[in-house]
């Protein structure tokens, strides 16, 4: 029995049918990003046969619906959810789910399951399952993905299972025929770069740092520091405290220290004065107070402070005025660090909180991992020294100097290679020296097409390295390999370019490399101030500058021109406004992640 379908959206809606076991869902997730890759926007609806919930006990979310709301809805930033009691027998009807969905939002709906319904459908079959197929009595299968070997009534369209890129096709075809006569889809192309190349070599920023960071064994060398000497060294040993932290309890303020009982007295007899550095040599007995100063331990016997703008003295004694609660300001022996506890575990770069923390805990020396050795060379015959006359028709290098900065922003050893023009024999020469000296290698220049081709053979002559176009704006090419036992990186010519590649690329593993764990680029939502464009399929990193509005909102406004060859826009700006692969348009008053330059810069 067969169940009539309205859409009632204006955009389409395409099934996936298939019995349990055949793989739906295995499909959908490699059909999603694919799609995702040719600019479609999807929303995916599920249907689920039991009571299900995608909450988590405890949440306030699920505490409130457990409590009576029919209706729940969770929102931040990022993303909203409303899940609803729908208390009754029948699940609800899909055009009614549909209605949920923002179709301003996305281009086509897919559909996983709702078998009977009479919704255009991609049927999914796998014969070595053994299950009977859908279309001999759904005359809504649009289409049948199955394996090569099934055999099928010739005027049903067949689609290979195991070819996401032809399944990706189906889709597209058919959303395009659906709007044919009504509104546009706004397909992309595939990324321009995807035709031409062999794709294993074009990556997104995400899959780029993932391969990178798999080539990184973070240095497990340390040494032993004066705790002046380690700012910006990574901690090579957790820090065990010595002691409690707070060492004593003591007084949280000027006033003071007595012993609490309900109701108060009516005054208290002041029998000493006791200031920090110095202790009250008896037991406080109740009724007696002693003037205390901040950080003076608590005398034995008392347990509360009232603090001295709400105190009279009167002669001898002290009359305490306000709410008093037992414990009030009273730091704890070991509230802030108790002895035994890590204070602060390996693999945390030092700065001024944390060494501020090991010192008060007593240590002079700290363990840290060895400074990495960074090589950096520049190349390029037009490119000059300054400092010196720039010769005719050439440029002064900026790039290795924007380059050793960052590297000695990250706490490593630079190793000044100079420029290296424009040979074979040079730079093999180049990047054989410095191979033995350092941990990386960074270049600059020579890695976009049409370069010399000198610079691939020089670099196969002595590594393995790849040359890879990255999905981003600016530094699209980059190169990453081995030389011996040093990680290599051929950062792009233009100099924003460059200093964009080594905040993605270059930054992530020369942390690792160092020993921090768990470091991750900070990104903030800021809402965009102007339209800011993008293409799809890459991202765009733009210089910007943040600032915090009157509605008291981060905002985010781009520094103008952005030619990759600019350096003025990252002097001008303060951050990276990164535009999502996905991210196309984004109007005034859109979210928008930025990348702070404070990191590194
Ligand atoms: P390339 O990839 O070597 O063709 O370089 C791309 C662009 O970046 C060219 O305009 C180069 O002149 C420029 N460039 C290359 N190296 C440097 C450098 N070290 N400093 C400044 N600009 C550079
Ligand atoms: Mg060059």
């Amino acid at each position: 029995m067969s169940i009539p379908f309205n859409n009632p959206l204006s955009i389409p809606v395409l099934g996936f049918c298939a019995y349990s076991g055949t793989g739906k869902t295995t499909l959908l997730k490699k059909l999603i990003p694919e799609l995702n890759r040719r600019g479609l926007r999807l929303a995916v609806i599920k249907h689920a046969h039991h009571n299900f919930d995608v909450d988590i006990p405890g949440k306030d979310s699920y505490e409130m619906r457990k409590a009576g709301a029919r209706q729940m809805l969770v929102a931040s930033h990022v993303r909203w959810a409303l899940m609803t009691e729908d208390l009754v027998e029948e699940a609800p009807s899909l055009p009614h789910l549909l209605k949920q969905i923002e179709a301003d939002k996305v281009d086509i709906v897919l559909v996983e399951g709702f078998k009977k319904l009479e919704l255009p459908k991609i049927e999914l079959h796998r014969a070595a399952h053994g299950k009977p197929f859908i279309h001999t009595h759904d005359a809504n299968i649009q289409a049948i993905a199955c394996c090569d070997d099934t055999v099928l009534p010739s005027e049903l369209r067949r689609l290979d299972i195991n070819n996401v890129g032809q399944i990706a096709d189906f889709v597209i075809e058919y959303a395009k025929q659906w709007t044919a006569s009504g509104t546009q889809l706004p397909l992309q192309a595939a990324p321009e770069c995807g035709c031409e190349l062999d794709t294993s070599k074009t990556l997104s920023v995400r899959q780029g740092i993932d391969k990178i960071l798999t080539y990184v064994n973070p240095i497990r060398v340390s040494e032993l520091v004066d705790i002046d000497d380690s700012s910006n060294r990574v901690l090579a040993e957790d820090a065990i405290s010595p002691v409690d932290v707070p060492q004593h309890t003591n007084s949280a303020m000027d006033g003071y220290a007595f012993k609490f009982s309900e109701p108060m007295l009516g005054s208290y007899k002041i029998v000493a004065d006791v200031m920090a550095g110095h202790s009250y040599p008896g037991t406080l007995q109740a009724g007696e107070a002693v003037r205390i100063m901040t950080g003076a331990p608590m005398p034995v016997g008392a347990d509360t402070v009232q603090m001295k703008e709400l105190a009279e003295e009167n002669g001898q004694t002290v009359s305490f005025n306000g709410e008093i609660r037992l414990g009030d300001h009273v730091r704890q022996a070991g509230e802030d660090i108790a002895k035994d506890t890590t204070a602060l575990a390996a693999g945390h770069r030092l700065q001024a909180a944390h060494q501020g923390m090991l010192a008060s805990l007593g240590f002079g020396r700290l363990p840290v991992y060895r400074k990495p050795k960074v090589a950096v060379f520049s190349t390029g015959d037009e490119v000059c020294q300054p400092g010196e006359p720039l010769k005719q028709n050439c440029i002064y290098d900026s790039n290795r100097f924007t380059i050793k900065s960052m590297v000695k922003q990250l706490g490593c050893e630079v190793i000044d290679l100079g420029i290296i023009h424009d040979s074979e024999a040079a730079l093999v020469e180049a990047l054989k020296g410095a191979a033995t000296q350092a941990d990386v290698v960074i270049s600059s220049g020579g890695v976009s097409v049409g370069d010399a081709d000198f610079i691939k053979l020089a670099l196969a002559k002595v590594g393995q390295i790849n040359f890879w176009r990255i999905n981003m704006r600016p530094g699209r090419p980059l190169a990453f390999g081995q030389i011996g036992g040093s990680l290599f990186f051929g950062l792009p010519g233009n100099p924003v370019a460059v200093m964009v590649s080594f905040m993605q690329f270059v930054q992530p593993a020369l942390r690792k490399l160092a020993g921090e764990t768990d470091w991750a680029p900070t990104l903030v939502p800021a809402i965009a101030d102007a339209p800011l464009r993008s293409r799809c399929g890459r991202t765009e990193f733009m210089r910007g500058v943040h600032h915090l509005a009157s509605d008291g909102k981060l905002h985010v406004t781009s520094t103008g021109a952005q030619g990759s060859g600019m350096l003025s826009s990252m002097v001008r700006g303060n951050c990276l406004i990164v535009i999502g692969e996905r991210d196309e348009q984004l109007m005034p008053g859109d979210t928008v992640y930025i990348q702070p330059f404070s990191d590194l810069l």
